[in-house]
């Protein structure tokens, strides 16, 4: 029987996902939520207008920086998908995180983070040390570590589920039991699997976030990011949610700080234009999902018999360090993978070489793209660095579309030739 990890997420994923929309009542009986251009929404008494102001009028608007019904109805949909108490919507990924860091920490804070993150997330920890917050990067695939990393003055741990481009898997439950034990947030980025590969919850993550431009959308035509609150952080011994946030059901804190401070304060909304091409896309991420991750399998499989290969990245492999993991916690291996080549002169070639594949950054389009990282994204980073994240010089990071297996198993024959 074919490997693909535990059964899928709760029956009707998808069912919940295309009837969200229908279920905030559509004007016109419209299908899909409308695309709501208003910056400014009005009201007949100034009482409704102060009631937005002061989170009594619930479902409220006033100024299109702070949400719209169009990325209330996507956010809505994703807290659906990760069953959450509450989710914001960013402009990007980054905007997302950058939002959780700059409004949950403060200077003199420590935060452990995993080495293996996302290079611009990577890039923006430096610029969180710089404003004086301690960070320390370890190795989390190894919970000990983080839990020697553990200072008194540590606020928050903060981890990919499959780090992008070489697929290591933190220990996730054995992180998420040391962040309870300890009350410190637990917050995960979980990008690349996406809510119908892993629910982090599962592990006790507090804080969810997710690029929207990759897998979620997954047409490569909007960016967009996402932050869910599982409920499971209790947010009434968090020292640094301001007075101002500390009202009602301790619950809702968290959100609120970050979507006053980070939302209504730095500004990286999420356009209206752009979540409705999200929430269309976010439709079919089950069958995306299924589909994609058949394909990498397959198309891993065949690259780690292959002579001119070195080493293939996939958890779906049973040569994954963090197999059993994968296994154990998620549906399907995901649409991501690396290889490295025996020869590493031979990188470049090889990439000119694939016929089908773009040679484009980014990940989770249609089409599947490919890039030698070692050279583009973590250029920057320097050789020191890239050992330590564990990137080889012939490393080649691959974004798995939705082509035909057999046809990117034969392109990747050719080139590898
Ligand atoms: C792409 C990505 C981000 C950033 O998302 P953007 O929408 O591009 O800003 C963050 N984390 C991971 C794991 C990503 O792959």
């Amino acid at each position: 029987m074919s490997d693909r990890g535990k059964p899928p997420p709760t029956e009707g994923f998808s069912t919940h996902v295309v009837h969200a929309d229908r279920r905030r009542g559509v004007e016109f009986g419209g299908v899909h939520t409308p695309i709501h251009t208003s910056v400014q929404y009005g009201f007949e008494r100034v009482e409704d207008l102060i009631g937005v102001f002061q989170g009594t009028l619930k479902g409220g608007f006033n100024y299109a920086r702070q949400g719209t019904p169009t990325t209330a109805a996507l956010e809505a949909k994703l807290n659906q998908m990760e069953q959450g108490v509450g989710s914001i919507c960013f402009a990007t990924g980054m905007a997302g995180l950058c939002a959780i860091f700059l409004t949950l920490l403060k200077a003199g804070d420590h935060l452990v983070a995993s080495r293996f993150v996302f290079g611009n997330t990577n890039s923006f920890l430096l610029t969180l040390a710089d404003l004086g917050v301690e960070v320390s990067l370890v190795d989390v695939t190894q919970a000990d570590q983080v839990a020697q990393a553990l200072r008194p003055h540590t606020r928050m741990v903060f981890v990919e589920t499959l780090a992008n481009p070489g697929t290591q898997i933190p220990d996730l439950e054995a992180i998420g039991a040391l962040c309870q034990q300890k009350g410190l947030l637990y917050v995960v980025d979980n990008t690349v699997l996406s809510p119908f590969g892993f629910r982090p919850a599962e592990v006790g993550a507090g804080l969810v976030v997710h690029s929207l431009s990759k897998i979620i959308g997954g047409h490569g035509d909007a960016l967009g990011g996402v932050v869910t609150d599982t409920g499971r952080f209790d947010w009434s011994n968090y020292p640094n949610i301001f007075p101002a946030y500390r009202q009602g059901n301790p619950q809702a804190w968290g959100l609120q700080q970050i979507r006053k401070k980070g939302l209504r304060d730095m500004g990286g909304t999420l356009s209206s234009q752009a979540a409705h091409q999200i929430a269309v896309g976010a439709e079919t991420l089950a069958l995306r999902m299924a589909r994609t991750s058949a394909t990498a399998m397959a198309l891993a499989e065949f690259l780690a018999q292959h002579p001119a290969v070195a080493k293939v990245h996939y958890p779906g492999l049973a040569s994954h360090p963090q197999h059993a993991t994968a296994k154990k916690w998620f549906h399907g291996f995901s649409w991501m993978l690396s290889f490295e080549l025996k020869d590493e002169a031979n990188c470049l070639t090889v990439c000119n070489r694939l016929q089908l594949p773009l040679k484009a950054t980014g990940l989770a389009d249609t089409r599947t793209l490919i890039i030698p990282v070692a050279h583009t994204i973590f250029w920057e980073a320097g050789p020191e660095t890239r050992r330590s994240m564990g990137i080889a010089d012939s490393l080649i990071r691959v974004s798995v579309g939705l082509e035909d297996a057999v046809d990117l198993q034969a392109d990747f024959a050719q080139a590898l030739k």
